[in-house]
C-alpha cells in the first residue's frame, strides 16, 4: 500500500491520548505523548491492549489534544503513535499535521501495512507478531526507504516453531536495532512476576547472549506499573 492508494481519513478512531514514559525499545525512558489508535488488523492470542473503543477525532482535534498535554512545557516532546495498529488509520494528512509540531515522531507498528508517510518518523518500531498472508510487506521492495531506518522488536513466545519462523524471516533483515522481548502476557493473563514470565525472561537472556547482534528489551512501564 502506498500514499496514492490509501484512502484519506477525515476522522480517526482514537482510544486514548496521554503523556507518559516510553517503557520499551530504543527510546526507553523518554517522556512521550502517546496516541493510541483503536482497532487492529491482527488478533494475537496474547494481546493485552484495550484498543477496541475510541472517539472519532479529526487530525486537528488530535493536534489540539497533544498541545493541551504539552502546556507548561517549553521543550519539544516526542509523540508516539501506537495502538492497536496505528497504520490501519494513519495517513499522510495526519502525519503532515503532526509534522507541523516539529517534534520527534515515533510509531509502533506490526509491520503489515506500509505507507510512505512512515518516512517522516524519527523512529519506526516494527513488531511482527506472526507470519500470515497479511504480512506481504517488503519495505525494501516497496520503497526507496529500507528497514535499516526501523527497529525490529520480536516478542519471545513459548512456541519454538513460531519463533524460528519469525527470526529467520525478520531477523535476517538489516534493521537499525533488533530487540528480543520477553512476553509479559499470555492469553490476556499477565505473566508479570509469575514463574512463567521469569522463565521466559531467562530464556531471552540466554538467547541474546548467544545472538549478540540483538538486544534485550523489556516492558518497563509494566514492571513499574506506569501507564
Ligand atoms: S498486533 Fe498488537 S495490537 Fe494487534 S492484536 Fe497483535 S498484540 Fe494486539
Amino acid at each position: 500500500m502506498n500514499q496514492n492508494t490509501r484512502k484519506r481519513q477525515t476522522t480517526y478512531l482514537v482510544n486514548e491520548i496521554f503523556y507518559s514514559i516510553q517503557g520499551e525499545g530504543s527510546a526507553v525512558g523518554m517522556p512521550m505523548i502517546f496516541i493510541r489508535f483503536a482497532g487492529c488488523n491482527l488478533a494475537c492470542a496474547w494481546c493485552d491492549t484495550d484498543h477496541e473503543h475510541g472517539s472519532q477525532m479529526t487530525g486537528h482535534q488530535i493536534l489540539e489534544a497533544i498541545i493541551r498535554l504539552a502546556i507548561g512545557h517549553s521543550k519539544p516532546i516526542a509523540v508516539c503513535l501506537t495502538g492497536g495498529e496505528p497504520m490501519c488509520q494513519v495517513d499522510r494528512h495526519l502525519v503532515k499535521i503532526l509534522c507541523g509540531l516539529h517534534w520527534p515522531l515515533h510509531i509502533e507498528t506490526n509491520g503489515t501495512l506500509w505507507d510512505d508517510c512512515l518516512k517522516e518518523f524519527e523512529t519506526v518500531t516494527m513488531s511482527p507478531k506472526e507470519i500470515n498472508p497479511l504480512m506481504e510487506i517488503d519495505l525494501c521492495r516497496n520503497s526507496s526507504w529500507s528497514v535499516k531506518h526501523c527497529d525490529l522488536k520480536l516478542v519471545y513466545t513459548d512456541n519454538p516453531a513460531d519463533m524460528e519462523r519469525l527470526i529467520t524471516t525478520w531477523g535476517v533483515q538489516p534493521f537499525r536495532i533488533k530487540f528480543m522481548q520477553p512476553m509479559t502476557t499470555i492469553h490476556g493473563t499477565t505473566m508479570n512476576g509469575k514463574e512463567q514470565y521469569s522463565m521466559n525472561t531467562k530464556e531471552v537472556i540466554e538467547w541474546v547472549l548467544q545472538n549478540p547482534d540483538w538486544r534485550m528489551s523489556c516492558q518497563l512501564h509494566k514492571i513499574f506499573q506506569i501507564r
